[in-house]
């Protein structure tokens, strides 16, 4: 999105990537339909970013969530609210939209350069205004100058598409502030008996609720939805929307804990009576399928918090499937987390996204500190840092053109 504000500003742009095709993670995201944004009001929109909102809202009045749909369709993808408010492209996929972006661009005249891993120099070359980059490719080290350098890196989460948190102790290096990287929306670890963690993994808590609260008295409300069991703990959307309380919470406590309701639809009254039901000679197992429509995943977590006097504890069971006590003892690790939180500080860098310390080189989209559940926000937000970092880019170049004319300078070529 950057590259695409430089061209059509008449800019001549290069994009240099480490893999050997753009767009690796954002083809990711396509498996999962490419949630590209959110039709929600905007206060709403912007609250998603948390402590973020303000400067993220500055970013979102260049690229509304609007404004990042007519650009699909402008590209002829178009694009449909689902019901949770969240906007796909009608065949949810993501490689006709970016294959109609990538031709766009390369008509604007933006050059791609892939198999270009750009190892961290951009210091100004001798007698020159401008930056000398230097990126390992297989034919070798190539050095090229720039006069501006937007750097778009990414997170740390899935290493392999690309995006590695290499290039923080390099931005450190140079003074530029940047907080922990650290998953976002990402699955977590609890001590699942062997039993259960054999026989469950991959299988979904469906129609569950869950909420969660810190020592500090944050509060992750109510929400119901779906979340998997996997072989050491738990992931899926429910938990990625709780989860920066939760990995939070870990850091400081070494654990955090969220309550499952197993039956959301029903009362606590409700369920007390069905278990409250005399159930004869069957099990207690089948006595909650019978009676309430627990499935297997179900009964069997009520053993992984309960011991068998508790399970027989009738008062006890009756409010444990409606408030189930799960203990979450690690994040899973950043390489698996759909995003990343920390990156380059805000603080560093100015409103068109320069780094203070560096004049000339800009930041856009998930290497910068901020984070947001999953729905839309994720891209949405890149992308409009994107559109900010380039407009800042263009008006950093104009400033200092205008400046050395004022000198006598020979006027500076616009790359
Ligand atoms: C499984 C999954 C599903 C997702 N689904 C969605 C979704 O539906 N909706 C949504 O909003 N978000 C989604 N996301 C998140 C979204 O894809 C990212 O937030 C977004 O791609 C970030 O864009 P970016 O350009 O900042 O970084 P990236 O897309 O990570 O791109 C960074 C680029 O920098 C390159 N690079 C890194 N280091 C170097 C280097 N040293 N030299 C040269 N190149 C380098 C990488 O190769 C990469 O191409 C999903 C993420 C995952 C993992």
């Amino acid at each position: 999105m950057a590259a695409q504000t430089l061209a059509e500003a008449g800019a001549t742009v290069h994009v240099y990537d480490a893999m050997a095709s753009v767009g690796r993670k954002f083809l990711l995201a396509g498996r999962g339909g490419l949630n590209l944004t959110h039709s929600e009001p905007m206060p709403r929109f912007v609250e998603r970013f948390g402590a973020r909102s303000k400067q993220v809202a500055d970013w979102l009045e260049v690229l509304t969530p609007e404004q990042l749909r007519d650009w699909a369709h402008g590209l002829g993808i178009q694009t449909f609210v689902g019901t949770s408010g969240r906007v796909f492209p009608i065949d949810m996929k993501a490689a006709p939209l970016l294959r109609a972006w990538m031709h766009r661009l390369r008509s604007a005249g933006v050059q791609f350069h892939m198999r270009h891993r750009w190892t961290g120099e951009m210091d100004r070359a001798a007698g020159s205004e401008a930056r000398a980059l230097c990126f390992s490719t297989p034919a070798g080290p190539v050095k090229v100058q720039a006069d501006a350098v937007i750097l778009a890196l990414g997170g740390a989460s899935w290493a392999r598409l690309g995006s590695d948190g290499a290039w923080v102790p390099w931005l450190q290096a140079r003074g530029v502030e940047t907080a922990l990287l650290q998953p976002a929306n990402c699955g977590f670890d609890v001590h699942w008996t062997p039993l259960f963690a054999e026989r469950f993994a991959g299988q979904p808590f469906k129609s569950v609720a869950i909420e969660a609260s810190d020592s500090r008295g944050n509060v992750f409300s109510r929400r119901k939805g779906e979340f998997v069991a996997t072989a050491t703990g738990i992931e899926g959307s429910l938990i990625y929307a709780a989860s920066a309380l939760l990995r939070d919470e870990i850091a400081t406590h070494g654990s955090a804990e969220v309550r499952v309701d197993l039956l959301p639809d029903r009362s606590v009254q409700q369920v007390r009576e069905q278990v409250l039901h005399p159930r004869g000679s069957r099990s207690i197992g089948s006595h909650l399928q019978s009676r309430l429509g627990l499935d297997g995943i179900k009964r069997a977590v009520l053993h992984e918090v309960l011991d068998k006097e508790g399970m027989h504890d009738a008062e006890k069971l009756a409010a444990t499937i409606k408030s189930l006590p799960l203990r979450l003892v690690a994040p899973r690790p950043i390489d698996e987390a759909i995003s990343s939180a920390g990156g380059v500080r805000l603080e560093a860098l100015d409103d068109g996204l320069m780094a203070r310390i560096d004049p000339g080189v800009f930041c856009a989209g998930e290497m910068l500190d901020w984070e947001a559940p999953t729905g839309g926000y994720l891209l949405t937000a890149s992308m409009a840092s994107g559109v900010v970092a380039a407009r800042g880019t263009l008006a950093w170049a104009a400033q200092r053109e205008a400046s050395n004319q004022e000198k006598g300078d020979e006027p500076y070529p616009r790359h």
